[in-house]
C-alpha cells in the first residue's frame, strides 16, 4: 500500500548493530521526516478515531515520541512505562527478559485506574517479551487494553502472535520478513 511505501522509503536498515548479525530498523529517519512521521501517526490511531481512549502507553523511548503523537491526536492522556529506577512515584514493576538476561520495568501506580481504555504503543514488535511485559504492567492496574500499536513488525520473531494470545489486537504498519 501506499502507506507502507512510504513508511519504508524513510526507514533506514544499519546491518551488524548493535552487533554483528543484527539488522536495526532505524525509525530516526522517519521521524524526521516531516509527512512521513505525520502519516505514521495519523495510520496508527486511523481505527481508533472517535473511540474513547483515556491513556496511551508508550514503552521507553522510541514509544515516548510516537505515543506523545498519538496521544494528542486521539485526546487522550499519556503514561510512560520506563526501564527501572526512572520513575520518582510508587511504581508495579515487571521483570522481562532480553536476549541475555533480565531486566525490569515500571510504571506508576495511579498511571492508569481501574476500567481505564489504554492503547500501547512501541516503535517495533520482535519477540514481543517488551511490550507483553507492559500489558501485565497495564493489566495490574486494571486497564482495559485496547489495541497494542508498533510501526515495525518482524513477524518471524513471533511478538504478534504472544499478544493475540493474551487477547491484545495488534496493528502494526510494516513488516520486515
Ligand atoms: P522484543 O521485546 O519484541 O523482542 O523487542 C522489541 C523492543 O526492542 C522494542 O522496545 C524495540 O524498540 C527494540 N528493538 C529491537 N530491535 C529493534 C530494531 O531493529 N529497531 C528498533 N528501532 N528497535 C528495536
Amino acid at each position: 500500500t501506499s502507506v507502507e511505501k512510504t513508511l519504508l522509503s524513510v526507514l533506514r536498515t544499519i546491518p551488524d548493530y548493535p552487533k554483528p548479525g543484527v539488522q536495526f530498523r532505524d525509525i530516526t529517519t522517519l521521524l524526521g521526516d516531516a509527512s512521513a512521521f505525520r502519516r505514521a501517526v495519523d495510520e496508527l490511531v486511523h481505527p481508533y478515531a472517535g473511540q474513547k481512549i483515556d491513556k496511551v502507553a508508550g514503552i521507553e523511548a522510541r514509544g515516548f515520541i510516537l505515543g506523545g503523537a498519538m496521544a494528542h491526536q486521539l485526546s487522550a492522556g499519556f503514561v510512560p512505562i520506563r526501564k527501572k529506577g526512572k520513575l520518582p512515584y510508587d511504581t508495579v514493576r515487571v521483570a522481562y527478559s532480553l536476549e541475555y538476561g533480565i531486566d525490569e520495568m515500571e510504571m506508576h501506580r495511579d498511571a492508569v485506574t481501574p476500567g481505564q481504555r489504554v492503547m500501547l504503543v512501541d516503535d517495533l514488535i520482535a519477540t514481543g517479551g517488551t511490550a507483553e511485559a507492559a500489558v501485565k504492567l497495564l493489566r495490574q492496574m486494571g486497564a482495559d487494553i485496547v489495541a497494542a500499536c508498533f510501526v515495525i513488525d518482524l513477524p518471524d520473531l513471533g511478538g504478534r502472535k504472544k499478544l493475540e494470545a493474551l487477547d491484545v489486537p495488534v496493528r502494526t504498519l510494516i513488516s520486515f520478513e
